[in-house]
């Protein structure tokens, strides 16, 4: 059975249609995706099995989650309900529009029990929104003392470097900074190549032979992320570096069928080498020589499946990961 025992820390995902479509998202958020949110309900559902496992502490995530701050609120009083800490809040600041509105945003947070917003500083979103905003957002939560958690003071001084007043392309980082600026994001953030991250990246990486990837392959280990998962507005449990899987929290609780989920679990027990296998054998994958490693081999076949396909798989949900990536 594919189990849970425990969670430390983790995040709640409200919502996964973003007002921007960063280069490096992990979970391929955009504009694209469907308008949908966590009901409360669903937070009910979560919280109460995040609490029988443990977990006290939690941030919330999207996507932007305060592209609609009302359809958080539900959320936030839910976690309160069960005693589970709200960390923080990211946001990306594109919601503020003056001193009067934010203030307003923020004082219902802070009523729903929030006190911290982490608010996201890097060229890939300097990309949709004007620093200005950024910078605005920061004052007004100083004035209302609201803590910031700033994601990531790092890049503060290239993106200063700018006019505030409109959003940059990679291209003119790069014109002003070097021809390396893009790739050395790649360390200076932190990546988690997945995704649209791994879409924009992929062209750098290393290539690797086939057959040297299926020595290699462990494990993926996807159940084991007890400190950083995160469980979407569909209950799904989000593995810690691998968005675009999806098991029910409630089924992990008691122990999810691997049948049932079958890719997941070929992933989790045997590695990439296990998803091969199950691809050639099920779905008539045909391996390619070469792959940019281990990930870029399981995205081909998640791909293939889903959008090549066109399959309905409870393990490759939810189906935006692939279409708006
Ligand atoms: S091979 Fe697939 S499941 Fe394993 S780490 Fe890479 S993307 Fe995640």
């Amino acid at each position: 059975m594919l189990r849970i025992r425990s969670l430390v820390s983790g995040g709640i995902i409200t919502n996964y249609k973003c007002s921007s479509k960063c280069r490096h998202c992990s979970y391929s958020s955009s504009p694209k995706w469907p308008d949908d949110y966590m009901t409360p309900s669903m937070a009910d559902e979560i919280c109460s099995v995040l609490k029988s496992l443990g977990c006290y502490s939690v941030h919330i995530g999207g996507g932007e989650p305060l592209l609609k701050p009302d359809k958080i609120l539900g959320v936030l009083d839910t976690a309160k309900k069960y005693n589970i800490d709200i960390e923080y809040i990211e946001t990306n600041a594109s919601w503020y529009k003056d001193e009067a509105s934010a203030k307003a945003v923020l004082k219902e947070l802070q009523s729903h029990g929030v006190n911290t917003l982490l608010i996201s500083i890097d060229p890939f979103h300097n990309e949709y929104i004007p620093f200005w905003k950024v910078k605005a957002l920061i004052r007004t939560c100083s004035v209302v003392k609201m803590n910031v958690f700033p994601w990531l003071m790092e890049f503060w001084d290239d993106i200063d470097a700018m006019d505030d007043k409109s959003p940059h392309s990679l291209d003119e980082y790069t014109r002003l900074f070097g021809q390396d600026y893009p790739v050395n994001l790649l360390n200076r953030y932190g990546l988690n190549l997945k995704g649209r991250a791994f879409k924009t990246y992929r062209p750098v990486l290393r290539k690797q032979p086939y057959e040297q990837i299926l020595e290699e392959s462990r494990p993926c280990k996807l159940l084991s992320g007890v400190y950083h998962f995160h469980v979407d507005l569909y209950g799904n449990f989000i593995p810690q570096s691998c968005p675009g899987f999806s098991v029910p929290l409630k089924e992990l609780v008691n122990g999810a069928d691997p049948g049932k989920y079958s890719i997941f679990n070929s992933l989790e027990t045997a590695g990439v080498k296990g998803l091969v296998e199950l691809a050639k054998k099920e779905y008539g994958y045909i391996p390619k020589n070469e792959y940019a490693g281990k990930c870029d081999l399981c995205y081909d076949i998640r791909n293939h499946l889903v959008l090549g396909l066109g399959l309905d798989l409870p393990d490759l949900k939810p189906q935006g990961h692939y279409r708006y990536v």
